[in-house]
């Protein structure tokens, strides 16, 4: 039995870029009670590593959330593992639109105490207790009238590079400060109709039980996120009310909803919608970067960035101590970066 990866990284990238035959990338969730999570994690860890998929996978007490490729020559295969978990019933699964199949190159599953790191306190508020789900068309008309409240539940850096028209974009980095500065903010619009989205449905689940429990008389969301929207809207043939690219969390980092570039470089500000983690080992900041600065920095957020990376392992040693900057993907940390949003 092999229950984890063991292989390097490297060797794994190469090997998913060296593949002749095509992926599917693949995502789904659902908040489900499972009673033994790491006993179920084993068990869908052999499923799918025989069927050579990859993926990075999430599993809690409180259900799973996955982002798969999967070979396209065993999805058959793969969809009959679903169904032998009662959690997999008719679980909605959702297609990549932008799809190379280069999205994974290894699958990973973890078991986590939540699916989403949003900080609440579940047992404060019923969580089956959510917004009425409205499907891309419901959704896509309701934006297109204007009359309601529309908010973004994802953080800063993701729509920063393509959100809905007209959507509430609140400036934060953690789900846990985004929900309670929605909830603070529209405090005196209780009666008002609120409409949530997010990448894939999953934060909106929590964000509209929240929401209900402090009082919002109704709340929507949009069932399967800008992912399912994005989807259908090509299939119904609608102009996408949503402008610039669906931030997502893999390796293309991002997939282009509309066709259009929202944001800007955050070196030079000329348009450009691609993130990147800064190469210094010590930033990883996440922040977005054209091409020609990514030449210029040589990948790094900054000139100080740059030289840390090319130091001796010595260097970057007192680097480290000496560093009173704090590093991480925050804004805080891009403005002290002189890294801003061009608006
Ligand atoms: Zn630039
Ligand atoms: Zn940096």
């Amino acid at each position: 039995m092999r229950l984890y990866n063991i292989v390097d990284s490297k060797v794994l990238k190469e090997a998913l870029l060296s593949e002749t035959f095509i992926r599917k990338t693949i995502s789904f969730y659902r908040y489900f009670i499972i009673d033994n999570p790491q006993q179920f994690r084993d068990q869908v860890y052999q499923d799918w590593v025989d069927l050579n998929c990859f993926g990075r996978i999430y599993i809690a007490r409180e259900g799973i959330n996955a982002q798969m490729s999967v070979p396209e020559a065993n999805y058959e295969a793969f969809l009959e593992t679903l169904s032998k978990y009662p959690i997999f019933d008719k679980i909605p699964v959702k297609f990549a639109i932008e799809d190379n199949g280069k999205s994974f190159y290894k699958l990973t599953i973890k078991v986590r105490p939540k699916l989403v790191a949003d900080g609440l306190d579940d047992d404060a508020f019923d969580v089956t207790n959510v917004g009425r789900h409205l499907s891309a068309e419901e959704f896509h008309h309701l934006v297109e009238s204007g009359e309601h409240i529309l908010v973004d539940m994802r953080n800063h850096y993701e729509s920063e590079i393509g959100h809905f028209k007209g959507a509430i974009c609140p400036e934060t980095d953690t789900f846990r400060d985004e929900i309670n500065l929605v909830t603070e903010m529209l405090a005196d619009q209780k009666d008002r109709k609120v409409l949530l989205y997010c990448t894939g449905g999953i934060r909106c689940e929590k964000a509209s039980a929240y929401l209900k429990h402090h009082g919002f008389a109704d709340v929507n969301q949009l069932h399967g996120g800008i992912l399912e929207y994005a989807r259908q809207l090509k299939q119904l043939n609608l102009e996408p009310n949503f402008i610039g690219k669906n931030f997502v969390f893999d390796e293309r980092l991002g997939e282009s909803v509309n066709g259009q570039i929202i944001s800007h470089c955050h070196q030079c500000g000329k348009l450009c919608d691609t993130h990147a983690n800064c190469d210094n080992e010590l930033c990883h900041l996440l922040f977005i970067q054209c091409p020609e600065c990514a030449e210029k920095y040589e990948k790094c957020c900054s000139v100080e960035c740059r030289d840390v990376k090319n130091a001796s392992v010595s260097e970057k040693e007192l680097f480290r101590i000496k560093n009173k900057r704090k590093f991480g993907n925050s804004r805080h940390y891009r403005k002290s970066f002189l890294l801003a949003k061009k608006e």
